[in-house]
């Protein structure tokens, strides 16, 4: 199942989606519908916090030199926003990095969960961008600031709960229809259960909650003009706009 936030006619709901058909509620009621053209998406999630991870993906970590255990950050919500969305690059910022990554949307409040019990925790997942002030975050040395501008976590198009990130999912990220991101989530090195355990054991996950299971190699710069669009196989693909 597709689970989305939509507005129409200035209204917000929930909802799932087949094909190009919006079914408002949830898939015991029933159920107004509208056209997926007819509707304006919205980030499919609220979280609470989105967790992300740094360096999960063995050619990125080669880039960047890698890491024995996840190494962890935060967003804020207030960084979230939908599809089709406006990235806004901060005056303040030199070089605004896109990294394309796989999301997990916790279902449950959850804490000190073993791998075994993570997947009845995950509610699906959706595609989202860690947008990255690069030169903030060199200067800055740690990387709240650089991580955390509003708009710099676009989320979306749904949140898919049918899928498995283990059995190998591609991930492509294109900027103006140039491809830039190629990987697959096989090639995380630290799985999407063993992620979940590991934050669990750390903080308080809340149900909504999303997990940003870090990036591919090819990371790059974007400006004012561009549009980014990210797909993962078997989910969905998200555009955004930078401004
Ligand atoms: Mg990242």
């Amino acid at each position: 199942m597709k689970i989305v936030r939509f507005c129409h006619e200035g209204l917000e709901h929930t909802g799932f989606v087949e094909s190009d058909v919006v079914y408002e509620g949830d898939a015991d009621g029933g159920l107004k519908t509208y056209r997926l053209g007819d509707v304006k998406l919205l980030s499919p999630v609220k979280p609470s916090k989105a967790v992300c991870v740094g360096l999960n993906y063995k050619d990125h970590a080669q880039e960047m030199g890698e890491a024995p255990e996840p190494v962890l950050f935060i967003k804020p919500s207030t960084a979230v926003i939908g599809p089709c969305q406006w990235i806004v690059k901060p005056t303040c910022c030199e070089r605004l990095d896109y990294e394309g990554e796989l999301a997990v949307v916790i279902k449950d409040d959850i804490k000190n969960v073993t791998e075994q019990e993570a997947k009845k925790h995950i509610l699906g997942y959706t595609c989202a961008l860690d947008m990255t002030a690069r030169d903030l975050q060199h200067k800055d040395g740690q990387w709240t600031r650089a991580k955390s501008f509003d708009t710099f976590l676009p989320i979306g198009p749904w949140i898919e709960t049918d899928v498995d990130p283990a059995a190998g999912l591609e991930l492509k990220l294109y900027v103006n229809g140039e491809l830039k991101q190629s990987g697959n989530t096989k090639d995380m090195i630290f799985g999407v259960d063993k992620l979940v355990s590991f934050i669990s054991s750390v903080m308080t996950l809340k149900g909504g909650d999303v997990i940003l299971t870090g990036t591919p190699a090819g990371v790059g710069p974007v400006k004012p003009g561009d549009t980014i669009r990210f797909v993962i196989e078997g989910i969905g693909e998200l555009e955004n706009y930078v401004k």
